[in-house]
This record gives structure tokens, C-alpha cells and sequence, in this order.
């Protein structure tokens, strides 16, 4: 959106201690279900031994077959001509998924960024640090909350999990901005988020994520990148093409289109991950947390599932299209 609004702002959270604990419990409950190998992921090639931390909160709790990508990739902050922001040691690694299947999608590398981190309202004050993406910018934010206290961050680790799969599945690459969902990390930074893609040479990248906005309101918006010249001049038509394709594919899950904007596509130059970005890529806002029908889509396997399988369709149909 245009407004003066900002998507997944750090609105203030109302949230009881027994529902901020909650997650946290669930996390402590998964954790001691592990069997204590369960630490070792698979590793391919030179890549190094991932940690497998599982995500707080009714999220996949494992790893399935994910590697470490082989490097941590840095990225280059504007008027940069030398890499000086790393990928930080706080921060969630990037992780690379194989295809589990030969299909429509062999060949294919997707990006998936899955908003926030669960950590960032633990780590404030790194991630209120300052950057330059085109505009200036923090670091990151704290995302958002349904009122029950489920977080964005959350969310977003569990939807991107299941579409992740499902692209596997039809012979899709798939690689990932975060590898956890814990208080323990915070990040990565938009910056790193958006020039992950073209790092990792992916054909597009998808943002996810839960608005906070206000409760009257529900239904997904997709948000493109607007033309921003040494910045996204390159990806912004394409992009364009991309959110289109993402409102057919939630729409024909039967997903609804947001009641509070006047359109399901949101063209911005203050988005620092599509700022970034040297692929097509758009932030998909898939509902409103704050909504309370929205929020029982977000708090139940079949809504995240509903969610994802939007995703997913969006995807192929962008890519049917352009291949
Ligand atoms: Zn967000």
C-alpha cells in the first residue's frame, strides 16, 4: 500500500505472559521430543553441519533433508563496492532444499523468505540498527501477533515450510532465508533477504507474511516493487507479473482478496527485501492477523495449508507463463 501505513510494523503486541510463554513452551515440549541425534542434519557436498533448532509454536519441527547452503552470502549495501554486511552470526542461516521428486518443475530454484524471526523482539536493539536499502531502514521489525499471541514470524516459518514441500514435490529447488524460528536469532536483515535470490541463483523469490492491521479488515494483498531507479528498474515489471499470478493462485484456492485496501496488489519503493532484490520478487501479505477470522485461518494446520497451496499455485502459474 501507498498509504503511511507500514505492513508488518512493530505495532505494539498486547499479549498476556501466559500466551507470550506459550510458544515457548511448545518449543521446550518439541525439543525434548527429539531424540538427541536429531541435531545432525544431512549434509551434501562441503556444505557445513546445520544445527536443526525447531521452530517455536505449532510449526515443522524437522529438518527434512534440508543442507546448509555453502557459503553465508553477503550483501552490499548501496555505494558499497566491497561486501561489508556478512551474513550475521545471530542470525537464522540460509538452507537449500532439493527436490524430493522429478516433475514440472525440475530446473527450477525458488527463493522463499519467510518473514521476521521469532528472536528480533529479543535482539531490539539489532534490529533497530540502521541500513540503506534504497531508502533508509531498520534492520528488520518484530512482525506482528494474532490477539492470541500466535507471532507472524511464526506463521510465516510454517507456510514457507509447506510451500516448500509442495515445490519439492513438482522438482523444484528450493532455498530458504531462514533456517529457524527461535529467541535465540534475530534477522537476517531485509537487505540480506532481498539479494539473497540472485545470490543463490533463484528464478524468483517470495516473501511471506501476516499483516497487523486493523481488525475490521481481512484477505491477502501481494506487494510489488515500484520502479526505483539502480534498484529495481530491472525487476519491477516482472515482478508485476508475479503478484498478478500470486492474487489468481490465492484466489483460486478460495482465498480472500483484502477488504481493507482498495486492491490486492500494493506497488512500494519502501520495501527494503524487494528493494534489494535482482529477481522478480513480491511480499505476500496472505491475511490479517489482527482479523479474528483471519487469525483461525493462521492458528490451524488446514488454514496455514489453504495458505501455502495459494502460494504454491501462484507460483507455477507465473512460472507456466514465463518459461
Ligand atoms: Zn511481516
Amino acid at each position: 500500500m501507498s498509504g503511511p501505513r507500514c505492513v508488518c510494523d512493530p505495532r505494539p503486541v498486547r499479549r498476556t505472559p501466559a500466551l507470550l510463554l506459550a510458544p515457548l513452551v511448545a518449543a521446550a515440549a518439541a525439543l525434548a521430543a527429539l531424540p538427541s541425534s536429531a541435531g545432525a542434519a544431512p549434509v551434501a557436498d562441503a556444505a557445513p553441519a546445520a544445527v536443526v533448532v525447531p521452530a517455536a509454536g505449532p510449526t515443522p519441527s524437522s529438518w527434512e533433508g534440508g543442507v546448509a547452503v555453502p557459503y553465508a552470502p553477503r550483501w552490499w549495501p548501496h555505494g558499497r563496492s566491497n561486501p561489508s554486511a556478512p551474513w550475521a552470526s545471530g542470525w537464522p542461516k540460509p538452507v537449500l532444499f532439493k527436490p524430493t521428486a522429478r516433475g514440472e518443475l525440475s530446473g527450477v530454484r525458488i527463493a522463499l523468505d519467510p518473514g521476521h524471526d521469532l528472536g528480533n523482539s529479543s535482539h531490539i536493539s539489532a534490529i533497530n540498527q540502521w541500513y540503506w536499502v534504497g531508502l533508509r531502514k531498520t534492520c528488520n521489525t518484530t512482525g506482528t501477533a494474532t490477539n492470541a499471541g500466535y507471532p507472524e514470524s511464526t506463521y510465516a516459518f510454517d507456510v514457507v515450510a509447506r510451500v516448500r514441500r509442495l515445490l519439492n514435490a513438482k522438482g523444484a529447488s528450493v532455498v530458504v532465508t531462514r533456517d529457524r524460528n527461535t529467541r535465540a536469532t534475530y534477522g537476517p536483515c531485509v537487505g540480506a533477504r532481498g539479494s539473497f535470490p540472485s545470490q543463490q541463483k533463484a528464478d524468483l523469490m517470495v516473501s511471506v507474511h501476516g499483516d497487523g492491521a486493523p481488525s475490521s479488515g481481512r484477505g491477502f494483498h501481494v506487494i510489488t516493487p515500484g520502479v526505483l531507479q539502480g534498484y529495481t528498474d530491472d525487476i519491477a515489471a516482472p515482478s508485476r507479473t508475479l503478484a498478478l499470478r500470486m492474487i489468481d493462485g490465492m484466489r483460486f484456492v478460495g482465498l480472500r482478496s483484502t477488504t481493507y485496501l482498495s486492491s490486492p496488489l500494493s506497488v512500494r519503493k519502501d520495501v527494503g527485501t524487494l528493494n534489494m532484490a535482482d529477481v522478480p520478487t513480491v511480499m505476500v501479505e496472505t491475511l490479517n492477523m489482527r482479523n479474528a477470522a483471519d487469525a483461525r485461518l493462521a492458528s490451524t494446520a488446514a488454514g496455514r495449508q489453504k495458505i501455502a497451496m495459494g502460494l504454491y499455485s501462484g507460483i507455477v502459474r507465473y512460472l507456466r507463463a514465463t518459461r
